[in-house]
């Protein structure tokens, strides 16, 4: 599969209509190692209106998914307009809304007692900014020690490295902008009528052939592009033709 919205549509569309079901990571459903049940998944390390037409393509063919927001990055503000309206936009296409958990920003360990205290307070914050539930949590870029870790890191959420979620249920990734371990059409889970989970980050995908890394390029562009005509509304823009 390429990093084409219209090729993740048509693949997503035949798995519904060979019926599956969405389910969201808090359903006790959902850790079910039988049936056909499809956990689909995004993480967003940068900007969730860059991931506004995925919502909108996996809508169009019935599909829900959870996107999970990091809050704890440079590129973004909680408390910013933008992002706040791009969650809520997410959640009216249908969808839920995770919290992305970076452990590394409060040098945590999974052995700390107060970790699920840092998750929670992350978690009221995100809730608090847009007024959407936090369905539940997944790790950005998780240390080996918390991959298979349990869920009471995160209680009361559940999290998408519990074992169960990532070794009993087939798992599939286009982490770094490739398939680590084959594309999704390859895996076997979707051919036997097992669980899939299905993890994607919006920001890799659009509606014409680019590789990956220039999408994110591209992004950061037209970001900089931006701060610069919000700060300095009247100067000339240094940064390119981008409009
Ligand atoms: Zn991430």
């Amino acid at each position: 599969m390429k990093f084409l919205l219209s090729e993740y549509q048509s693949f997503l569309g035949q798995l519904m209509s060979d019926g599956y079901k969405c389910l969201s990571f808090s359903s006790p459903e959902a850790r079910s190692i039988d049936g056909k049940n499809l956990l689909l998944r995004h993480d967003i390390d940068v900007d969730p209106s860059a991931a506004i037409e995925m919502a909108r393509t996996e809508n169009s063919v019935g599909a829900r998914s959870t996107y999970y927001v990091l809050l704890s990055n440079r590129h973004t503000n909680p408390l910013d307009k933008a992002f706040r309206s791009a969650v809520r936009n997410l959640a009216d296409l249908g969808h839920w809304i995770g919290l992305h958990f970076d452990a590394t920003q409060y040098d945590l360990q999974p052995e700390d007692p107060s970790f699920s205290n840092y998750v929670a307070k992350e978690a009221d914050l995100l809730e608090w900014t847009t007024g959407i539930s936090v369905d539940s949590v997944s790790f950005h870029r998780p240390a080996k020690n918390l991959l298979s870790s349990p869920g009471s890191l995160t209680a009361p959420y559940s999290h998408t490295y519990e074992n169960v979620f990532l070794r009993e249920i087939e798992y599939c990734s286009d982490s770094s902008g490739r398939w680590a371990y084959g594309p999704p059409e390859d895996r076997q889970a979707h051919k036997t009528g097992k669980p899939f989970h299905f993890l994607t980050h919006p920001i890799w995908w659009g509606s014409e052939d680019v590789e990956p890394v220039s999408r994110v390029t591209n992004w950061m562009a037209q970001r900089v592009f931006d701060d610069f005509s919000y700060e300095l509304p009247q100067s000339d823009n240094p940064f390119g033709d981008l409009t």
